[in-house]
């Protein structure tokens, strides 16, 4: 099979798993496992904030820092089309107690000024503004890229407002890759960062956080509350270590592999690009084929070839660690064959 449903599905490397086999682990809840420590010291480090948490998921590193950052009956800023908002199962208002604002943006970026307009002025009738939340890079606008002096001008607006910004940044070294900008730069635009290792990165689990000194300690009990404190975890921070240390330079890789996709796909007729192919993400739409996007997965899985619905006629491919060239090169084939039987 050729999967290309997510970069989620990669399997742990070799030497992934004999660094997980010999690591040095204690119970991480006492602050006691020195590889946890050294996991979230490296991210701190190359993110360049204070201090780092180890996390479960992306998910719950993003719903850390807006328990962290917000209280109920406040109000979060949002893109509207934003995994926290759309693909988090409501948990931000479920356990945050906070009210979305989303805003839609152009390519996953919110306007400025819309920004700058949603933040609450002082009144009895409204909810205060507490934090911003940015997406980098943009998973439903197909892996876009974040523009660095939007995150700039953000951060600018929200620190003149007392407002936190977090940055979702799942695929944040998918975005340093392709644009050169190095994650510290990016993460120097907001007040925390939530990455995953779980990605593009190929750790088998986990995410990091990081922030401030004072709003890490306060994410570590919120973590604690939520379930996530974990004992021995240095067996699953250590592939987490591998994959900061050999999986982030070859992203470019992923996104040359995509752009090969990108092309092959824009050639098949009946198949119609949907993003400008800026990293390891590619939409593709079949309408024109006559399938509905359903039925060209089946199709498609049939001839050996995963990838994920991502609307009535939109399919999604992700490159990853395990996708080869070669793959690339079998997966269009497989796609003239589907589209040329309808
Ligand atoms: C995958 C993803 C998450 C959530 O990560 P999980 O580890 O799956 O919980 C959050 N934000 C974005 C943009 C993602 O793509």
């Amino acid at each position: 099979m050729i999967d290309l449903r997510s970069d989620t599905v990669t399997k742990p490397t070799d030497n992934m798993r004999k660094m997980a086999y010999s690591a040095e682990v204690g119970d991480d809840v006492y602050g006691e496992d020195p590889t946890v420590n050294l996991l979230e010291d490296t991210a701190a480090e190359m993110l360049g904030k204070e201090k780092a948490l180890f996390v479960t998921s992306g998910t719950q590193g993003n719903q850390i820092a807006a328990l962290t950052h917000c209280k109920p009956g406040e109000e979060v800023i949002l893109e509207a089309n934003s995994h926290i908002y759309l693909f988090e199962g409501a948990a931000i208002s479920a356990l945050s107690g906070v009210q979305p604002r989303p805003l839609q943006g152009t390519r996953g970026a919110m306007n400025t000024e819309d920004v700058r307009n949603a933040i609450r002025a002082d009144d009895i009738h409204f909810p205060e503004t507490s934090l911003i939340c940015l997406e980098n890079t943009h998973n439903l606008a197909g892996g876009a890229i974040l523009p660095l002096e939007n995150m700039q001008e953000i951060y600018q607006i929200a620190q003149e407002n007392q407002v936190a910004v977090h940055l979702d940044g799942a695929r944040l070294f998918n975005a340093s890759a392709a644009s050169g900008i190095s994650i510290k730069e990016y993460a120097k635009n907001v007040d925390t960062v939530q990455f995953c290792l779980s990605k593009g990165l190929g750790a088998p689990v986990g995410s990091i956080i990081a922030g401030t000194e004072e709003f890490i300690a306060k994410a570590r009990k919120w973590r604690k509350r939520l379930g996530g404190g974990m004992r021995q975890a240095g067996i699953i921070a250590a592939p987490g270590l591998v994959a900061l240390k050999e999986n982030a330079d070859r992203l470019v890789e992923d996104h040359k592999n995509a752009q090969t996709l990108a092309e092959g796909i824009a050639n098949i007729s009946g198949l119609k690009l949907e993003n400008t192919v800026e990293t390891n993400i590619v939409l593709a739409n079949v309408q024109e084929t006559g399938y509905t996007s359903d039925e060209f997965l089946d199709a498609l899985q049939k001839q050996g070839v995963l990838a994920s619905r991502f609307g009535t006629h939109t399919i999604r491919f992700v490159t990853h660690l395990d996708i080869t060239k070669e793959a690339i090169e079998q997966a269009v084939a497989v796609m003239t064959r589907v589209a040329r039987v309808q």
